[in-house]
């Protein structure tokens, strides 16, 4: 996004598989780097051009030729240049686009790190692009987050992601904030004196401004997070009640074990469906019980950990056994412990009793909760399942309409930290406290918010954020 004055200085040569490894109509593998026109032009031939020169080409053009190792001719290509700064890492770049075969391709990677290229790690492009400063840290993450993608919602809060809105504030803050602690600064060079140069009246009005902005961030990460993680669904109720059934219908595939025997699902089995514009994170949790054996205590654990950060629990029953009414108490126990969550009591297995409606009337009445009736072996009721599960997703979507969305755990945290600082900056501005302690509080903010966009690097976040791109991006 934003053109750095500076010079590049390019890295060492890297080079990639940019596309999928498998069968395909093309393949393109990408170079960067210093040295990257030299290399391609060892293992190049421009049809028709002997005396062609990568080095002498302009930038954004293609060129159609052959490429070669010693023993001879490998495949025809199509050469893009792209020269610094104006490719996607500010360094210069080749791609060839090959045929898409995974011989064929491995074959000219080989060739290219034979003439010098180094293998690149995962994400290793988009990071010397952020290195680089063509975009920042936000936008290389919603690279990422392009990419991995799994709804179309998702897809399309990266992309508004990838043209900066969020940096765009956020630099706003930063901005304000370094020329306080400038001002701040000077004031304690001066401090004999007891000048003021920045009005603590004034300032404290644009630290509350800033700090609704904030707010406003933070809390749509609610919504933000159900868009790129998913709505996180817990399927939970007594063992053999019909959970992994009830996984795998929705899941449309055999993904948990159904068993007969009580207690099957040792551990929890998590997967994604979408449904319409949706996607829900499901998990399918050990049984309910108590008792036992200790592997079953320990999945158990974990069940109730999983429950309580549901967005939506789904709680089973099996409306055909004797004691279908017990699991009332329980339902209500969870909705005063989850009060969050919503819950969708859902009552099983109706194939297996003529008094099914009688029965889920029964459970709606006791626990005043949705009751949805299913087979969930036969796949019966569960289109209004379904239904019922987007409406609410809808619901908690609706919570939230904000323009700019706060997707990722990583920013959701920062901005929180930044949120402290301006807050303990306010109030010590109200208490008339000293200007270091301000400023102090203020740096903290200016840190925090920097991390966010990259501008305060951080080798360890940088790790993490690139080691989730393939090999390429
Ligand atoms: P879990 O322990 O809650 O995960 O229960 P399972 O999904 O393993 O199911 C326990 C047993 O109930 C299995 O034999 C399933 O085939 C059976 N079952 C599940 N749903 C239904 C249903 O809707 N109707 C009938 N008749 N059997 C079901």
């Amino acid at each position: 996004m934003t053109t750095p004055s500076i010079i590049i200085e390019p890295a060492a040569p890297i080079a990639a598989i940019a596309t999928p490894v498998g069968v395909g109509a093309l393949a393109v593998l990408r170079m960067s780097g210093k040295g990257v026109f030299d290399i391609a032009q060892k293992v190049f031939r421009k049809k028709n051009s002997p005396a062609f020169r990568f080095a002498q080409s302009k930038g954004f053009r293609a060129h159609f030729g052959t490429v070669h190792d010693s023993d001879g001719l490998i495949d025809e290509v199509v050469a893009l240049v792209f020269r610094s700064p104006n490719s996607f890492t500010m360094e210069d770049m080749v791609e060839f686009s090959c045929h898409g075969g995974p011989v064929v391709v491995k074959h000219i990677l080989k060739v290219l790190l034979d003439e010098g290229c180094r293998l690149a790690e995962p994400g290793e492009f988009t990071r010397r692009a952020f290195l680089n400063g063509r975009i920042d840290l936000l936008q290389a993450e919603a690279i990422g987050e392009m990419i991995h993608a799994r709804s179309e919602s998702a897809f399309r809060t990266a992309v508004t992601q990838m043209q900066g809105p969020l940096s765009l504030r956020l630099d706003a803050m930063r901005e304000l904030l370094l020329r306080s602690c400038a001002l701040l600064e000077l004031e304690l060079d001066f401090s004999e004196e007891e000048v003021e140069f920045r009005s603590r009246t004034q300032l404290h009005q644009e630290l509350a401004d800033m700090q609704e902005e904030l707010c406003r961030l933070i809390d749509s990460y609610q919504h933000g997070r159900l868009l790129n993680e998913g709505v996180s669904t817990v399927i939970a109720g007594r063992p053999n009640a019909g959970k992994s059934t009830l996984l795998n219908a929705l899941l449309g595939e055999e993904r948990s074990i159904v068993s007969h025997m009580p207690g099957t699902t040792r551990d929890y089995i998590e997967e994604c469906f979408l449904y319409e514009k949706t996607m829900f994170r499901l998990t399918d949790t050990a049984g309910l019980r108590e008792g036992g054996e200790a592997v079953e205590h320990e999945g158990i654990r974990r069940s109730y950990k999983k429950i309580s950060e549901a967005d939506l629990l789904l709680y089973l029953i099996d409306i055909s056994a004797n004691n279908y009414l017990d699991a009332v108490i329980q339902i209500q126990a969870f909705m005063e412990q989850y009060p969050a969550a919503h819950l969708i009591v859902i009552a099983n297995k109706t194939d297996l009793t003529p008094e099914n409606a009688e029965r889920t009337h029964q459970l709606r009445a006791a626990t005043g909760c949705d009751v949805c009736a299913i087979a969930a072996a036969r796949g019966e009721g569960l289109e209004d399942l379904k239904h019922l599960m987007s409406m609410i997703a809808e619901g908690l979507n609706k919570q939230q309409e904000a323009s700019v969305l706060v997707t990722s755990l990583r920013h959701y945290e920062a901005l929180r930290n930044a949120s402290d600082a301006v807050e303990n900056a306010q109030e010590l501005i109200k208490n008339q406290s000293g200007t270091e302690l301000i400023a102090f509080e203020l740096r903290s903010a200016l840190e925090y918010i920097g991390e966010i966009t990259g501008k305060v690097i951080n080798e360890e976040i940088l790790n993490v954020i690139f080691d989730r791109f393939c090999i390429g991006k």
